[in-house]
């Protein structure tokens, strides 16, 4: 799978993965102020005049960018079941049991019945027989437990998050500090090649 590039403010905040294509565009327009982390990928650029040679491009792992493109940080990440279930490691949080995501489910820990809401502070992972245990009941009711909190993943944490499965070393060193404590040591190591 090719490799996105991590896009930055000016402060270094993550903002947004980019396509190589819309990189180069960036480049293009002299908005890339500085740059971490290796290449990514050489794109071709135009031929030179003077030598008749074409000229290429080295983009970067990671871009900081000036221009009125800049995102405010996204403080409420939307909740899908692809970064939740990599939020809790595809793990069922109720058995424990890793699975792929096929078969997991989204469960309401306060159960959406009973007025529990949609958000990343009340949804797990859950395998469907543990979800099927659990139904409309509260966990004190039945006797279950869970075996993480579930939490509102920073904007650091969600780009990884969505990112999984091609995120580079570098980029990972780059959002890894800015993690919140609470984060499982695996998710964070994943991938971290
Ligand atoms: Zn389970």
């Amino acid at each position: 799978m090719e490799a996105r590039i991590l896009r930055l403010n000016l402060a270094g905040q993550p903002i947004e993965w980019l396509h190589w294509k819309e990189t180069a565009c960036l480049y293009s327009r002299g908005l890339v102020v500085w740059t971490l982390g290796g290449e990514v990928k050489r794109a071709r650029g135009g031929i030179s005049r003077l030598t008749g040679r074409t000229s290429f491009m080295s983009l970067p792992a990671i871009i900081a960018c000036a221009g009125e493109r800049l995102a405010p940080m996204r403080l409420n990440p939307p909740l899908t079941n692809d970064a939740l279930f990599n939020r809790d490691n595809r793990q069922c949080m109720y058995c424990g049991n890793r699975y792929s995501p096929k078969d997991l489910s989204r469960d309401h820990v306060h159960p959406s019945s009973r007025g529990g809401r949609d958000r990343w502070e009340n949804v797990v992972a859950a395998c469907k027989r543990c979800n099927q245990r659990k139904g409309d009941s509260l966990l004190s009711e039945i006797n279950m437990e869970l075996l993480a909190l579930p939490y509102r993943p920073n904007p650091s944490e969600y780009l990884a998050l969505i990112n999984n499965e091609r995120i580079r070393g570098d980029q990972m060193e780059y959002l890894r500090p800015q993690f919140a404590r609470y984060l499982p040591a695996s998710v964070k190591l994943s991938n971290a090649s």
